[in-house]
């Protein structure tokens, strides 16, 4: 498979295991191959297309925007910028944000704030707690921040600076860290998606929280993956009734469009100061027109509540049809962030499902992932579980 869709782009470098098929065009949740081959898209671009493809009300909006403007720079004020950072804090306790284009460039400007809120504080090497199958990104800070190795070897030396812990261990974490004056924040996931689709539990969050505050360390949540109404609330933490200090998001934020954003709240909030960050690309007015037309968009579509009711529907599903099979570990996630944990290894399954018209990824190795627009239909759940349980059946088999 590498073979072949290396053959086939050799200007391209292959930094990616891809599936040799190539995608031309989508409606809804379906996308097309330049075969004309449909496949039904339970992945959304890794939790990205939040609206599906060719929305009819996000396509005129930024049909409208191109024509309009799509880059100036940061020179200059962008209204949009101030729109859209209004919708994020009414729907956080937030105060304000930052704008990228990347999740790991969202928590790589969280990396810098934890630093310069240490500093500022006359902590010299201030240091960061992470977690055990944490995914940040792959810059070098948030490759630091990173546990798995196979995104970390080779690239050394990497950032000092982390304390990494066990998830959901609070007396590890506080093992950890007891009596070392250096620490300034805690950065995690609430739900680790590249690590398996494994949630922080409410109770843990709501310890983190509260040790925290104890401490004056800040408290600093990536939801790249979970946030942006992906769980059924706007924000996965959200569900554990806790405010964080900072929070970075992107994926799903801008319906396809590349755009970060890094939240920021109380003293956290004041840290980056003119000239201590910035990006060119962050924040553009294409960027910030995708931002506001997702959040208007779902809002008027009651998107939150349709992935609660069809992702309940679609994890029932799964329980009911794959559950019971030998070699089915667990069935998890929340809303539209769902996990099928195999005993065995199954990337395999990413090719067979596109073969079976299916778009699906594998993380961690042994989990299934679907993360498929947040428009997803009761219908469409149940063909993604008519699709994939042969597949799953197969493998397990075999
Ligand atoms: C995808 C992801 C990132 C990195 O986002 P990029 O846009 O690929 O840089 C960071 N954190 C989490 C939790 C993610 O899922």
């Amino acid at each position: 498979m590498t073979a072949t869709t290396q053959a086939a782009s050799p200007h391209v470098m292959p930094t990616y295991g891809r599936v040799p098929i190539a995608l031309e065009r989508g409606q809804g949740c379906r996308v097309w191959d330049v075969n004309g081959k449909e496949y039904l898209d339970a992945l959304a671009g890794i939790a990205v297309n939040t609206l599906g493809h060719n929305h009819p009300k996000l396509v005129p909006a930024l049909q409208d925007q191109v024509a309009k403007l799509i880059h100036t720079s940061n020179y200059y004020h962008v209204p949009g910028q101030e729109q859209l950072a209004r919708l994020l804090t009414e729907r956080t306790q937030m105060d304000n944000v930052f704008f990228c284009s990347t999740g790991l460039e969202a928590n790589e400007a969280a990396l810098k704030i934890a630093r310069k809120y240490g500093v500022d504080k006359g902590i010299a090497l201030p240091q960061v707690v992470v977690y055990d199958h944490a995914f940040h990104g792959r810059s070098f800070a948030t490759m630091s921040a990173t546990a798995n190795p196979k995104v970390r070897n080779g690239f050394g030396p990497l950032l000092d600076g982390f304390i990494r812990v066990a998830p959901n261990d609070y007396t590890a974490l506080v093992e950890a860290t007891e009596g070392n004056p250096n620490i300034v924040a805690v950065m995690m996931e609430p739900i680790q998606g590249e690590g398996g689709l494994h949630p922080m539990r409410i109770e843990y969050l709501q310890q983190v929280r509260a040790l925290c505050d104890a401490n004056g360390w800040l408290l600093m949540l990536d939801e790249v993956q979970a946030g942006m109404g992906r769980t059924g609330k706007w924000f996965a933490h959200q569900w554990a009734d806790i405010v964080p200090d900072v929070m970075t998001l992107a994926k799903g934020l801008g319906s396809g469009v590349p755009i970060g954003a890094t939240l920021a709240r109380g003293a956290a909030a004041q840290v980056l100061q003119a000239g201590n960050h910035g990006s060119t690309f962050g924040g553009n007015p294409l960027a910030m027109r995708a931002g506001v037309e997702t959040i208007r968009i779902m809002e008027e579509d009651a998107l939150l509540a349709n992935a609660t009711r069809v992702g309940e529907h679609l994890k029932a599903q799964l329980k009911a049809q794959l559950g019971a099979l030998p070699g089915v570990l667990d069935v998890r996630g929340q809303g539209l962030l769902i996990g099928v944990e195999l005993n065995k290894p199954c990337g395999e399954l990413i090719g067979q499902a596109a073969a079976a018209g299916l778009l699906l990824s594998v993380t961690s190795d042994t989990v299934v992932r679907l993360a498929p627009p947040l428009i997803l239909t009761t219908a469409e759940a149940d063909e993604i579980v008519a699709r994939l349980k042969p597949l799953v059946q197969a493998l397990l088999a075999a």
